[in-house]
C-alpha cells in the first residue's frame, strides 16, 4: 500500500536509474561550470565496462556535441583503443567535471569537488575494475594527490580496493608535444595487459 505523505518520485523509482542520473547531471548547478555551458557532458562508451578511463574535463568539441573525447584527442584516444583491440563495449569514458570550463581552462579544486558526486555515483554504474586516468587533472583531482606531476606517476599502477588504476598522459598533450606518444601507448598496453591478467577480456591472438 503507497503512503500518499510520501511524494511520488520518492514512491515510484525511475524507469531507468541510468538514464536518471544523465538526466540529473545535465541540471546540474552545483559548480559555476554550469553557467556557460551548452550542455554537460556525461559519457561514452558502454553504461557497464570494465574499463574506465577518466579525462579533465569538456573541450569545445564536447560541449557542442555532449560526448567527451570526440575532438582530436579523442580521435587519437580511439585509434589507441583500436589498436588495443578494445572497443566500445569494453569501456566508458568520463571526466572529472562535466561540464567546460571557460577557455579549456584547468578545473579548480572546488569544481573538481563539486563534480565529484556525481563521478563517484557513475563509477558505481560502471563498476570498473581497472580505471585509465588521463592527463595531470584527471589524477590529482581523482586520487586527492594534489601535489605529484603526472610524469612522476604514470606508468605505475595503483592499487585501491578492488581496482586498479593507470595513471598516464593526456592525449591533448602528446598532440601538443610527441615526445611521450611511446610512453602514452607503453601505458595503454600495461591496461590491456591488466584486463587480460584479470580475465575481463580475451587475450589478443597472436
Ligand atoms: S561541472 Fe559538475 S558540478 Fe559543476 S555544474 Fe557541471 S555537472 Fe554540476
Amino acid at each position: 500500500m503507497s503512503d500518499s505523505s510520501i511524494p511520488a518520485s520518492k514512491q515510484t523509482p525511475p524507469a531507468n536509474p541510468w538514464l536518471h542520473f544523465v538526466e540529473r547531471c545535465e541540471a546540474c548547478t552545483a559548480c559555476s561550470l554550469n553557467q556557460e555551458r551548452k550542455q554537460a557532458v556525461v559519457w561514452r562508451g558502454s553504461v557497464k565496462a570494465n574499463l574506465m578511463i577518466i579525462g579533465e574535463g569538456p573541450g569545445e568539441r564536447e560541449d557542442e556535441e555532449g560526448l567527451p573525447f570526440v575532438g582530436r584527442s579523442g580521435e587519437l584516444l580511439d585509434t589507441l583503443l583500436a589498436a588495443q583491440e578494445l572497443g566500445p563495449e569494453s569501456y566508458h569514458i568520463a571526466n572529472v567535471v562535466k561540464c567546460r570550463p571557460p577557455n579549456n581552462r584547468e578545473p579548480s579544486l572546488e569544481e573538481a569537488r563539486a563534480c565529484r558526486p556525481l563521478l563517484n555515483e557513475q563509477f558505481r554504474f560502471v563498476r570498473p575494475q581497472v580505471i585509465l586516468l588521463m592527463g595531470g587533472s584527471a589524477y590529482k583531482y581523482f586520487t586527492g594527490d594534489l601535489d605529484t606531476g603526472i610524469t612522476k606517476v604514470r606508468g605505475r599502477w595503483i592499487q585501491k580496493g578492488s581496482y586498479w588504476i593507470m595513471p598516464t598522459f593526456h592525449p591533448a598533450y602528446i598532440l601538443r608535444d610527441s615526445r611521450n606518444k611511446a610512453a602514452l601507448w607503453e601505458d595503454m598496453t600495461k591496461v590491456r595487459d591488466k584486463l587480460e591478467e584479470l580475465r575481463l577480456i580475451p587475450p589478443v591472438k597472436g
